[in-house]
């Protein structure tokens, strides 16, 4: 295209000289002006071009401003991931690309998930643009091809695929199985799913039931999510096949009494949302989903969030034997059956920690301590706090004396009968010599 319009360009100077009017002359410049602006949009888009990154092989954790994983690879040098690079092996499905499943996707995307699928079946709306990720100008496209197009540009390792489908329908649920179904980079696993974890951004009630049978089907884990109509509350949850409640183990009323939702939206209203919550539900549902494929911290069970309280309520919820889900009460006996195996396999590897924890202790008291490291009683520097205003929560100790007794050392300084006068003289004196 460059080329082509540098030929023209070439063209038309050849020309000018032998132009019968000053007429024509004006005519060619003109043409010369318009193809110099086509050159350089050209040449802006090849260079936005060059802007989007280029893939790369191997995350590293070297410490340069052009290494887009630097930040997230320190989480082991911080010790808090021991396998951060493990996260490109992962899979995720996220069903719903709304105002959770689109920040939840850009979440997992910049951490550098290996590969992202999404489903919905839904246009992107100006009237969606309350919410983060989505933006004026993809109003129109599907939310899939939009988010795809976005995620694409912020980080080109992650394979993303877009499934633009309803899967509460038949046809639906069949290609969201398939999918779910279907092999990536070749790696072997134990469960009939192909994904390590699938999150349930959707809004209604029905899909979340068919989320739940597919997850039932499968064995596969999944987290659900949802915000409140008033925009004001919301809640993430767990849900692990034949371990966990499913949702239609304890189902909310609306699917118990077996209404259809649909019936329930009165014309001309429609559900309130505040981009601040949809973005703290997708933030916890995210975290809690790093937390499990990388196995660090407290995987949540259920973690609820009340934003007019700032309530945070939490619980457990076990499975119904009488569940109406076939498939879930399949998967408690399964659970059931591979007790006796867990817990071998529980015993074995607190026995492991056991072992380990001793090991320290001992090469901690070793009599060649060339460091002179000391190992401090709890209890000792418990003892040392003087007042009960002093008192820190478990797990932390002072390092600086408290203010208290920063008052009393500075009280312990000689009392002088000397003013500022006095020693400024003093000090002349002593320069003067
Ligand atoms: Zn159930």
């Amino acid at each position: 295209m460059e080329e082509e319009v540098k030929v023209l360009l070439a063209a038309l100077d050849g020309l000018m000289p032998a132009l019968p009017s000053q007429h024509a002359v004006y005519q060619v410049a003109q043409i010369k002006e318009s193809a110099e602006r086509i050159l350089r949009l050209s040449n802006d888009i090849s260079a936005a071009q060059l802007g989007s990154r280029k893939k790369i092989q191997e995350m590293s954790g070297e410490v340069v401003g052009s290494n887009p994983y630097s930040r997230l690879m320190a989480l082991k040098r911080m010790g808090i991931v021991n396998n951060y690079e493990n996260i490109r092996n992962f899979s995720v499905a996220i069903v719903g690309v709304g105002g959770v499943g689109s920040v939840a996707a850009e979440m997992l995307t910049r951490c550098g998930i290996g590969r992202l699928l999404l489903f919905d079946y839904d246009t992107v709306e100006l009237a969606n643009m309350n919410r983060l990720f989505f933006r004026p100008q993809q109003a129109g496209m599907s939310k899939t091809d939009a988010a795809v197009e976005t995620l694409a540009d912020i980080n080109p390792d992650v394979v993303l695929e877009g499934y633009k489908l309803n899967v509460s329908t038949v046809d639906g649920f069949e290609k969201f199985m398939e999918a779910l179904s279907k092999d990536f980079k070749g790696m072997q696993r134990e469960s009939k799913s192909r994904v390590d974890l699938v999150l349930s951004c959707v809004d209604n009630y029905e899909a979340r039931m068919v989320v739940n049978q597919a997850c039932n089907e499968l064995g596969q884990t999944w987290m659900e999510s949802g915000v409140s109509e008033d925009a004001v509350s919301g809640h993430i949850q767990l849900l692990v096949p034949g371990e966990t409640a499913c949702f239609a183990c304890a189902p909310p009323l609306v699917v118990a009494s077996g209404v259809d939702e649909r019936t329930l939206k009165r014309e001309g209203v429609c559900a309130a949302s505040l981009p601040t919550t949809m973005g703290i539900i997708a933030g916890l549902l995210v975290q809690n989903a790093l937390k499990y494929l990388l196995s660090f911290g407290n995987i949540t069970k259920y973690l609820g969030y009340s934003a007019l309280k700032d309530f945070f309520p939490t619980m457990e919820m076990l499975p119904n034997p009488q569940c109406s889900n076939a498939s879930c009460l399949q998967r408690q006996c399964e659970y059931a059956e591979n007790k006796p195996f867990r817990d071998a396999l529980e015993k074995a590897r607190a026995e492991a920690e056991l072992a380990n924890a001793a090991l320290v202790s001992k090469v901690a008291l070793h009599e060649d301590n060339e460091w002179n490291i000391s190992l401090i009683d709890e209890d000792e520097v418990q003892a040392n706090i003087d007042t009960p205003s002093e008192f820190l929560p478990d797990g932390l100790s002072r390092e600086l004396p408290a203010s208290e007794k920063q008052v009393l050392i500075e009280d312990d300084f000689p009392e002088t009968e000397l003013d500022l006068d006095d020693l400024q003289r003093q000090f002349q004196t002593l320069n003067a010599d």
